[in-house]
């Protein structure tokens, strides 16, 4: 009879999507309310990838992945599911990153980081989203970490890095802070502060209101790396204007001379392999 049951019936398993299934059409909306409660978080770097720049003396892996951790801790007792793409110093693509997302339909995608800079003045918390519907996420969580930690508002940036251009659910990037500055970085070396960031996210997540934030530092309301943003706000990094573009006549003006280096530089750009935009393409793949 047993043998008989086990040929009509799939092994007991793969009742489960079934079961998913069928709860999926019967609740409906409620199901997809239920869905969003899953997180995916995202430490950043891992492995042999520290992150950071060269030389850098904090490794910004081992800082992302135990917030990631804190976060996840707080959020599982807030009745979240969290799924986590690395729970240890391990090197994962950003690839695999982006389709652990992208396999839990209705999930948000949270990726930490923190920030470095060859100037080690360099400070302050900036918040990236790519998609349209991520940017009211990005500046909820970026309003509370900003107001739950001494340093400047960087503010709230779009911008298309690889997981945030590739996730199918809302995603953000967070940068928690420059490790090459001296004062972020023994903050977060300091277990207590990376807690108080780890409460902040976790608050935004779960779109608790906002605090009201400090304004932009000063510098910071245009950069030439950001896109025109899909929200507004006074904590929103604006794209600066591009340089007037050289007329035409300016452009084919040029002497012959010009020319000849013209060419001279494109032989050898080839030659050598590594140019400009290749090194911009690498830098955008967080
Ligand atoms: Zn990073």
């Amino acid at each position: 009879m047993i043998k008989l049951l086990r040929l009509i019936l799939p092994p007991a398993r793969s009742f489960v999507p079934v079961a998913a299934l069928f709860a999926a059409c019967a609740f409906g909306a409620s199901d997809v309310r239920a869905q969003s409660r899953t997180i995916v978080i995202d430490p950043g770097h891992g492995g042999h990838d520290r992150g950071g720049v060269p030389g850098q003396r904090i490794s910004e892996k081992q800082m992302t992945l135990d917030v990631s951790q804190r976060l996840a801790r707080i959020l599982e007792a807030s009745g979240y599911r969290v799924v986590m793409t690395r729970n240890s110093d391990v090197f994962i693509p950003l690839g695999t990153r982006v389709a652990t997302g992208n396999s839990y339909r209705g999930a948000t995608f949270v990726s930490v980081h923190f920030n470095s800079a060859q100037r080690a003045g360099a400070n302050g918390i900036e918040t990236y989203y790519y998609r349209g519907d991520s940017g009211g996420l990005a500046a909820n969580i970026h309003r509370h970490v900003v107001a739950a930690v001494p340093t400047e508002n960087r503010g709230i940036r779009r911008r298309g890095f690889y997981v945030l251009r590739q996730t199918r659910v809302p995603s953000v990037l967070l940068e928690l802070g420059f490790l090459t500055n001296p004062r972020e970085g023994s903050l977060a070396m300091n277990a207590a502060h990376r807690q108080r960031l780890a409460e902040a996210v976790a608050r935004g997540i779960r779109r608790q209101p906002p605090p009201a934030t400090r304004g932009l530092v000063a510098g910071s309301a245009r950069s030439a790396d950001v896109l025109a943003p899909t929200i507004r706000g006074h904590d929103v990094v604006y794209p600066a204007p591009r340089p007037p573009r050289r007329s035409q006549a300016r452009y084919y003006r040029s002497s012959r001379s010009h020319r000849a280096s013209d060419r001279k530089r494109a032989g050898s750009s080839k030659r050598s392999g590594t140019t400009s935009p290749r090194k911009k393409k690498k830098k955008s793949r967080r």
